[in-house]
């Protein structure tokens, strides 16, 4: 069993390697504050009562998805099933992030009475949805919901075996703005050259809609949806000052194609089971996802002294509670907007907020980049999410890197 120090190791804009303490402590802290917000009176909704007893999180390891995973299990105390694809432990190489927050989900599940599953596969191929219907046959059916979270570079198509990948380019012409070169934490120009038709054709594969309909498919046909089951997949739109790189680039394409699909699934689940399917656009935050998309860093670091100075901004798990134990809360009537979204945004797209970030965006430079912005916040929210720099967890001591669930 290897008990070693585990000291942050990043290759551009991500970590090679994980901290499983700090993994821990990051789904512990999320745990307490679903708990703390089940009891304050603004939270004293029915959601233990009623509603959501079994839940499928696709890509429920890490960010938004783990977020979900844990609001649905301590504030319905459903019992879930995660699918997601993490690196295991193997001698002295740690596990990724969402490998550790995973044996601590269900450390933390065991204690407090939940029941929970998790299954390590590639949730695009035929082989995953088939484990997951064996699990659910045997320990969560019928399914009330079906979270669609997953953030993949790559899929391999189940039918033709194609590998697509997926680009964050603009679309039609190239696109200069400011940015941060992680690496180096300068402020710096970056020019993106336009996705061909291939590379937009591709970002939809992977990132678009099909497969969450494949999963739902496979839970229609094996009879494991309850009535009235919801499905939620999540999308980011953002202001048009990253619109050329998201909303109008490639993966902007994909998330068109979410919706679309989200307006087949909605028809198709309220007949056949009499359900849902909804799109929530979540708040830019902090993910090994976001990380990765030129000029976002950048626009987030910024809008979070903006947020943090309102004292609205909210986390994945602060997202994650409004969604399902606010706005999904049994008895609740879903506000959508004319695009039959859910707008979890709203914070963020508030015109004063924007006004604000659009004031700072050209002055912001490598030299006032901490005073004017929160990259310090968003650096550490980074270094956070891989276990490092945890508050309360002393990273020079050694730990046991191989721990399963
Ligand atoms: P993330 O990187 O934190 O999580 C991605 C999840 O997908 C992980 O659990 C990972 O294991 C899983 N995954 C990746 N490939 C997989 C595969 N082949 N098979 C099974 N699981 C796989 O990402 P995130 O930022 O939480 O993004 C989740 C969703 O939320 C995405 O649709 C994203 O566009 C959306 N979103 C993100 C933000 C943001 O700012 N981060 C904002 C709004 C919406």
């Amino acid at each position: 069993m290897p008990v070693q120090v585990v000291t942050q190791r990043s290759r551009g804009f991500i970590c090679v390697n994980a901290h499983p303490e700090g993994c821990a402590r990051n789904v512990e802290r999320q745990v307490d504050e679903a708990q703390a917000a089940l009891h304050s009176p603004a939270g004293a909704t029915p959601a233990r009562l009623a509603g959501i007893r079994n839940a499928l999180v696709i890509g429920g390891s890490t960010g938004y998805g783990l977020a979900s995973r844990v609001a649905l299990g301590w504030g319905y105390g459903a019992r879930t099933l995660g699918v997601f694809f993490e690196r295991a432990p193997e001698g002295d190489r740690t596990a990724t992030a969402g490998w550790y927050n995973t044996v601590a989900f269900h450390h933390l599940a065991q204690r407090d009475g939940l029941q929970a599953a998790s299954l390590n596969a590639d949730a695009f191929s035929d082989e995953a949805k088939r484990a997951a219907v064996e699990i659910l046959k045997r320990e969560m059916a019928p399914v009330d919901l079906v979270v669609y979270s997953l953030a993949s570079p790559k899929r391999t198509h189940p039918r033709t075996g194609v590998t697509h990948n997926s680009t964050l380019k603009p679309i039609g012409k190239a696109y200069t703005n400011k940015t941060i070169d992680l690496a180096t934490r300068k402020v710096q120009e970056i020019t993106v050259e336009p996705a061909s038709e291939q590379e937009i054709a591709d970002t939809v594969a992977v990132m678009g809609g099909e497969d969450w309909k494949f999963w739902i498919d496979t839970l229609l046909e094996e009879g494991l949806l309850a009535k009235g089951a919801r499905t939620i997949a999540y999308s980011y739109i953002g202001p048009t000052l990253t619109w050329p790189i998201y909303w109008d680039g490639t993966i902007g394409r994909a998330k068109l194609d979410l919706e679309k699909t989200a307006r087949e699934l909605e028809a198709l689940l309220a007949q056949r089971v009499g359900g849902h399917a909804w799109i929530s656009v979540n708040k830019a935050i902090v993910t090994q996802a976001s990380a990765a998309i030129p000029v976002v860093p950048l626009y987030m670091s910024l809008l979070f002294k903006v947020m943090k100075q309102e004292e609205i901004d909210e986390d994945a798990a602060a997202q994650m509670r409004r969604l399902y134990l606010q706005l999904q809360a049994p008895g609740e009537e879903m506000i959508l907007d004319g695009a039959h979204r859910i707008r979890l945004d709203d914070r963020e797209m508030r015109a004063d907020i924007q006004a604000e970030v659009a004031i700072l965006w050209p002055q912001v430079t490598t030299e006032n980049l901490l005073e004017l912005s929160d990259f310090a916040g968003f650096d550490r929210g980074f270094k956070n999410l891989f276990g490092f720099e945890v508050e309360g967890v002393d990273n020079a001591k050694p730990v046991e890197t191989d721990v399963r669930w």
